[in-house]
């Protein structure tokens, strides 16, 4: 087992909010530990480009309650490649930096942990960080609790007006692989409907679902669909439908980027907080090529490779089924 004395940390792939809990997290947690910290700007871009500067406790000041990440981030192609990796090690060796916190999603784990098994002298720890909550080894991801509330508030307001209108409302929400987002929002909010990319629906099974809605005497109704719906996107489902369902005046919400940002909820900052401080914890005791996560409440230490491999999104069908049941 190598001593670490220098460590770096890096946000990458898509922003999620509750990464800047994270990083005041690792930053001080390292420091505490008389461990030097690094941040790299622009994840394994930054990384490649050599922009990285000297962190200190008070680097990280006021930052719990900023969305975004004061690292940046960004998606590198170059670090797919061999000669990009070499780059971003010769880079690493020039700082005197032995250990690397790599927060992001499956995306940035994938590249950790090529990366690390190459140059293994550089210890590796992932941190589950992306909105999309489909990380095998954490049950919440950091950014998922934040955008569901986002994506709740924008859909109760949604509700007021389609009420009052009798209206039917298509919202489309973030999710392209994964209807976490959607699901859990749909549950929330009361969704007659809830379309995500791992269960099919017919497109009939919905109209006369919606039928059945509007004859029970529901004034409104909100149909949630994950972009990554098989039906296509809600303008397209929304098309279908109107020509059968004559009873609502039918609109379509694509609440977009919105969801990414806003100030982390209470569960980020905590969640941020509390995966930074086991993955410097798990560096300090030797550990690397595996992330921190959180289950049943405790902290979860998985290797990046099984992570990796038992990747698949897993329906959550009891909440789905009790969604249905609570909206007839
Ligand atoms: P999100 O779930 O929010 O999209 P992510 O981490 O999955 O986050 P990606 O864009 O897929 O986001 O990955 C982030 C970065 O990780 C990529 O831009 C790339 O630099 C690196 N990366 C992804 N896959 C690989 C790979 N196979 N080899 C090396 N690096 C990779």
């Amino acid at each position: 087992m190598h001593k670490i004395s220098k460590l770096a940390v890096l946000t990458s792939g898509g922003d999620a909010p509750g990464m800047n809990p994270c990083i005041r997290s690792v930053v001080r947690t390292a420091i505490y530990n008389k461990l030097q910290v690094v941040g790299i700007r622009r994840g394994y871009q930054g990384l490649i480009e050599d922009d990285m500067y000297d962190m200190e406790a008070r680097s990280v000041s006021n930052i719990l309650n900023l969305g975004g990440t004061i690292l940046k981030t960004a998606r590198c192609l170059p670090f797919r490649s061999d000669e990009g990796m070499e780059i971003a090690y010769q880079n690493l060796k020039k700082h005197g930096i032995d250990a690397l916190v790599v927060i992001g999603g499956d995306g940035t784990f994938t590249g950790a942990l090529r990366f690390s098994k190459k140059f293994p002298d550089i210890a590796v720890m992932g941190v589950p960080g992306t909105i999309d909550n489909d990380l095998y080894g954490s049950t919440y991801t950091l950014g998922f609790d934040t955008a569901t509330n986002t994506v709740i508030e924008a859909i109760d307001k949604i509700r007021d007006t389609a009420d009052a209108h009798d209206r039917l409302f298509f919202v489309e929400v973030m999710g392209r692989d994964s209807g976490a987002i959607a699901l859990r929002a749909g549950i929330s909010c009361g969704a007659e409907a809830i379309l995500l990319p791992e269960k099919a629906t017919a497109i009939e099974d919905l109209i006369k679902n919606l039928k059945t809605g509007s004859s029970n005497k529901k004034s409104s109704s909100i149909v949630i669909v994950a972009e990554g719906d098989k039906n296509g996107g809600a303008y397209d489902i929304a098309k279908k439908v109107q020509k059968e369902v004559k009873s609502y005046d039918v609109k379509v919400t694509i609440l977009g980027h919105l969801q990414r940002g806003g100030s982390p909820s209470a569960f980020d900052r905590i969640l941020g907080s509390r995966l930074g401080f086991a993955a410097v914890n798990a560096l300090l005791s030797g550990k690397s090529q595996m992330m921190v996560g959180l289950e049943a409440n405790h902290i979860k230490i998985t290797g990046l490779e099984e992570a990796l491999n038992q990747h698949e999104f897993k329906l959550e069908e009891d909440l789905m089924q009790m969604a249905e049941i609570l909206s007839i």
